[in-house]
């Protein structure tokens, strides 16, 4: 063919033809690409992902203010603690991401957040931990501080509380490499030297140890499916340093502790009305310093790596009422969302959830006792009421609260006669 006549294949991006270019890369239909434009898309691809990427951390990183306005949608009161959690946890993820920023460099070490809750049973603690886990999309596992062992001993080893989270990550390990972690009573392993009970756990010391260990941060061998470990097994690595870890526990006796250091004179809770006991408490654990946990009984080491503490106050009557009916999926919103199925309307009268709350403080169980309460108000009325198809609406007085009365039905007005 002529030199003259050759019709040069041209890239149908730059129009550059096959003797401008190194390579050109043919598609369907006659089009073609050449390697520089295959690596201008490149280079256009790699900075809009790595724009998205940064987008989508903003997002990730909730602002504390933004990580507090969502835990008040599920949980009631306890405002220290819902802002202690809310910076500790913002503080927690910008040093993860601050972390990789700064990898080989010298820089600020960002210790890591941990965080001690203390307060009394159902008062939220673990629905905080749990709250604050789901809004930042994380994976999230509770233990019980008092059936923990160290390795070796008869019980759960401190390391199974990592394979709960391992399986609540659906087993990817850079996810469960950042999520959160509870471990209730922890005050119920405190070390009996300085302990002023008798009945505490003997190898609480050795758990404290064991713990501290993944609370500072390590490298943990896990058997992926938990369980005892045996030497054939294959483990899973899992690198503890950014797991955030959230212990609670309601430290009974603290307060005097705290008392007795401030060498001030006994103020005496017994006797005085709850109010002011609360009170009272609320003031002293305020005066709390890492030394009277220590007296407590939790190992120093323990309580320095635990540098944030949130107190949480016993829930009256007004914040019980409120826990029944504000919260996103409080109990009586789940009832009424079921009988909404069956076409029912359920209210509660005031004096109704008044009742409630006063039974439920009665049971000294903090806000677990609600639910147990409206259960077994509500169990004959969910029998019943989807072979009864012309009622349209219920009501709960105070009357069915306290002497188990029928609640008051109304009926389709046209189904009457
Ligand atoms: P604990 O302090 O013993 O960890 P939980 O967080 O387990 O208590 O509370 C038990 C249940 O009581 C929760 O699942 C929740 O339904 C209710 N509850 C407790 N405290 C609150 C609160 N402050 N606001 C809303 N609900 C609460």
């Amino acid at each position: 063919m002529n030199h003259m006549d050759r019709k040069w294949i041209k890239c149908s991006f730059c129009e550059r033809d096959e003797r401008a270019v190194r390579k050109l890369i043919e598609g369907p239909n006659g089009v073609f690409i050449c390697d520089k434009c295959v690596s201008l898309c490149k280079e256009i691809i790699s900075s809009e992902l790595e724009k998205e990427k940064i987008e989508d951390l903003k997002k990730v990183l909730l602002k504390p203010a933004d990580i507090k306005k969502q835990l008040d949608e599920y949980v009631i009161g306890q405002e220290e603690a819902k802002r202690k959690l809310a910076v500790a946890v913002y503080n927690h993820y910008k040093r993860i991401n601050y972390k990789k920023d700064v990898e080989n460099e010298e820089d600020i070490e960002i210790e890591k957040s941990n965080i001690l809750l203390i307060g009394p049973t159902g008062c939220g603690k673990t629905l905080l931990a749990g709250t604050l886990a789901r809004l930042l999309d994380v994976p999230f596992a509770i233990a019980d501080a008092t059936t923990l062992t160290e390795a070796g001993y008869v019980g759960e080893d401190v390391e199974n509380v990592l394979v709960n989270l391992f399986q609540a990550a659906n087993y990817d390990i850079e996810k469960t490499e950042k999520g959160i972690i509870y471990i209730d009573e922890i005050d119920k392993i405190a070390r009996k030297s300085y302990s002023p009970s008798i009945t505490r756990d003997v190898s609480g010391e050795g758990v404290q140890q064991a713990l501290l260990k993944i609370l500072e941060g390590t490298i943990s061998n896990i058997p992926p499916k938990g369980g005892r470990k045996h030497p054939n097994q294959e483990f899973i690595k899992i690198d503890t340093t950014n797991i955030l870890f959230i212990v609670g526990g309601a430290f009974v006796g603290l307060e005097e502790i705290i008392e007795r250091r401030l060498g001030e004179k006994s103020i005496g809770f017994q006797g005085k009305p709850r109010s002011n006991k609360e009170k009272l408490k609320e003031g002293i654990l305020k005066k709390l310093e890492p030394e009277d946990l220590i007296h407590y009984g939790l190992i120093p080491e323990l309580v320095g790596r635990i540098p944030v503490v949130a107190t949480l106050q016993d829930l009256d009557e007004d914040a019980l009422v409120r826990i029944l009916v504000e919260p996103k999926n409080s109990v009586i919103k789940q009832y009424q969302k079921l009988l909404e199925f069956d076409n029912v309307k359920l209210n509660f009268s005031d004096s109704a959830l008044r009742e409630i709350a006063r039974k439920t403080i009665e049971r000294k169980t903090g806000a677990r006792g609600l639910r147990a309460i409206v259960e077994s108000i509500m169990t004959d009325i969910m029998f019943e009421v989807p072979s009864k198809s012309n009622v349209r609406e219920i009501i709960i007085n105070e009357e069915v609260v306290k002497n188990q009365s029928q609640p008051i039905f109304i009926y389709e007005e046209s189904k009457i006669a």
